[in-house]
């Protein structure tokens, strides 16, 4: 097979030597068994190296046969990893079955987010991987495994970077189908966001903010919510149309999933991006940053007194959270989190001279990275030694030790 040349954004080319799409989970075991380095690849939207392994293979699992099974006793479905979330969402919406949240965009693929510590936005909401019971791994020397929930050091395999092996089927556990309107508001006063942060988090079943640290106030206010919200919030106004995120820089809101209050299931809210559309800018980087819940207004101070640097090369910001949960490298593990996410402008090299700047801002707040977008440094995960050790039991030879593992686990 020709490799494939980069990564979704196009700032990340390649290095590994071929990509190789097994047809049958046989294949897939042999040629994780022969092969010194592999690396599993989803749909490619990280915006770094982690999908990569110069000189190694990615294995694409998207031509295994694809599986969902409901178990409607059980409240479970069970998946193959390279399902992607808008597919698997309108299985489930048919069959009255929903999950509890979603990341701004559906494209990508169930194990690859659920890898990476993918999250939505919502005070009560856990990341994607929270809703994992069960998984099923192929390891380096080719043994397919099954964990669930329970099992000691589940917690540890869950949000595992591909550093663990490839994981081949997931089990996901469901709440009952449920409808949500979208709802922007716009320029909502600085003073208001750091008064009411936290009322505003219960306006709505997920909140999303929008900024890019230098305007006089915050451009938008995205609220999810089960009922009508007040058309008061907090000295923000409603919109009076459609709105995309990067709307201050005139993108049109056609790729947006439906807004202005109009009711609609779940999976047509909760992303902000709709599937068959270009997500967000297309044209751009990510980072995103956690801190602790409780330190979300003093994270803010830190990042206005660099919201001189931070709005040249931003496309927006987005402001979100996210309820804590025990996964080893989730960027909720051991408690809530706020969550600070930029889009920027393609301009890798002033983006990677200002994110310095901005982890030393957050560094007392003991922030993390997203492991798939831009960092510096990954920050503080406090059970990387165990994650370090699990590594090291499960690939004792290093076969999905690639230089993003070897770099950043160690
Ligand atoms: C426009 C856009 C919007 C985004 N919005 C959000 C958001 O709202 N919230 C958020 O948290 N993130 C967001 N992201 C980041 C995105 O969630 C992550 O990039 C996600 O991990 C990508 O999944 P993927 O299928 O593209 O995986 P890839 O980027 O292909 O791979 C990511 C990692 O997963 C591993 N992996 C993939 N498949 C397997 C497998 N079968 N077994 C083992 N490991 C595997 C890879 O080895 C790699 O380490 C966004 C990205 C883009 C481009």
């Amino acid at each position: 097979m020709p490799r494939l040349e980069s990564n979704w954004s196009g700032n990340h080319v390649y290095a590994a030597d071929q990509v190789l799409r097994p047809r049958t989970l046989e294949e897939l075991r042999k040629v994780v068994a022969a092969e010194p380095r592999v690396k599993a690849l989803g749909t490619r939207h990280c915006f770094n190296d982690i999908a990569d392994f110069d000189g190694g293979v990615q294995i694409d699992i998207s031509d295994l046969e694809p599986s969902i099974d409901l178990d409607s006793t059980a409240n479970t479905v069970t998946v193959s990893g390279a399902t992607r979330y808008g597919e698997l969402a309108s299985f489930l919406h048919a069959r009255g079955f929903g999950l509890p949240n979603l990341a701004s965009l559906p494209h990508c693929t169930v194990a690859g987010s659920v890898a990476t510590g993918t999250h939505g936005s919502g005070r009560r909401n856990r990341g994607l991987a929270s809703a994992v019971t069960a998984l099923e791994l192929v390891t380096a020397d080719g043994d397919l495994r099954s964990f669930a929930h329970g099992d000691k050091d589940f917690a540890g395999l869950v949000v595992n970077v591909g550093a663990l092996g490839i994981v081949t089927r997931l089990t996901l556990g469901l709440v009952p189908s449920f409808d949500l309107r979208q709802t922007v508001f716009e320029q909502l006063p600085w003073p208001a966001l750091f008064d009411h942060f936290d009322d505003l988090q219960d306006t709505a079943y997920s909140v999303s903010v929008f900024t890019n640290w230098a305007n006089d106030t915050v451009d938008q206010v995205w609220l999810k919510s089960v009922d009508e919200p007040d058309p008061d919030l907090f000295g923000a106004r409603p919109a009076d149309g459609p709105r995309h995120p990067v709307h201050a820089a005139g993108m049109s809101a056609e790729n947006c999933t439906e807004q202005l209050g109009v009711p609609g299931p779940w999976h047509e809210r909760l992303p902000h991006f709709r599937l068959g559309f270009t997500p967000s800018a297309g044209d751009e980087l990510q980072s995103e940053y956690f801190v602790p819940y409780r330190h979300a207004t003093a994270a803010f101070e830190a990042l206005r007194s660099l919201g001189h640097r931070i709005a040249p090369l931003a496309l927006c910001s987005e402001i979100r959270t996210i309820a804590g949960d025990d996964l080893w490298l989730s960027p909720a593990q051991g408690g809530d989190r706020v969550a600070l996410h930029f889009t920027w402008r393609p301009w890798q090299d002033e983006v990677e001279a200002l994110l310095p700047a901005i982890e030393e801002r957050l560094a007392p707040f003991g922030v993390r990275a997203h492991w798939g977008k831009l960092f510096h440094h990954q920050g503080n995960y406090p059970m990387l030694s165990e994650f370090r050790e699990l590594r090291a039991r499960l690939d004792p030879n290093g076969v999905f030790r690639s230089p993003y593992v070897a770099r950043n686990i160690g």
